[in-house]
């Protein structure tokens, strides 16, 4: 490909600035914007990989925790979410098996604290996402629905949501609120 004769007005995509550009192809005014792009976008692609690694370490490391029989007093403590007192005590009151290979270096047995705990669930920013209220018709009670079924007088329902910090959708003059963050207060009563 040549150069054209023609000067393309362009605007740097490093520095912003305006600048004419001798092909198409040229997206900065300079070599130095040209090189300090090039390294940014290096220094963007290690974090990215950096990232990475750490995330597969991670899943390497808890794959390796959940498939060995005897895990660590602070492994079960991330595992299971208890405090390392709690992992003790169930030792010493043979709830657990513990095994003492020395000073700090207790092994507890890991099915004996999945059978009393489930271990802590990583957030899933999906799951998250489905999470978020719908106010579709038929999933949503009305304020006086929701006094009726649940035999509360109008005031305390609308203290409930208030206090449960209960999304709502106000459709003309009814109020909608998400039946099943509803059920799962009243039920729970
Ligand atoms: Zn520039």
């Amino acid at each position: 490909m040549g150069f054209s004769k023609l000067k393309i007005p362009r605007v740097c995509e490093y520095c912003s600035k305006p600048f004419e550009a001798k092909t198409v192809m040229t997206r900065f005014c300079s070599i130095s914007c040209n090189n300090k792009a090039a390294k940014e976008n290096k220094t963007i692609e290690k974090e990215r990989v950096e990232k990475l690694t750490l995330l597969k370490n991670y899943a390497i490391k808890i794959a390796e925790v959940q498939s060995r029989e005897f895990i660590s007093v602070s492994e079960a403590t991330v595992m299971f979410g208890i405090s390392k007192d709690t992992v003790h005590r169930y030792i010493k009151r043979g709830i657990i098996t513990g095994v003492n290979l020395g000073s700090r270096l207790t092994r507890v047995k890991r099915s004996d604290l999945e059978d009393l705990f489930s271990s802590v669930e990583i957030p899933d920013e999906s799951k998250v996402e489905q999470n978020k209220p719908t106010f579709e018709i038929g999933t949503c009670y009305t304020i006086s629905e929701i006094g009726e079924k649940f035999h509360a007088d109008l005031s305390t329902v609308n203290r409930i949501i208030k206090r449960n910090k209960i999304p709502t959708k106000k459709v003309g003059s009814f109020v909608y609120v998400p039946k099943d963050l509803i059920d799962k207060i009243f039920e729970g009563k």
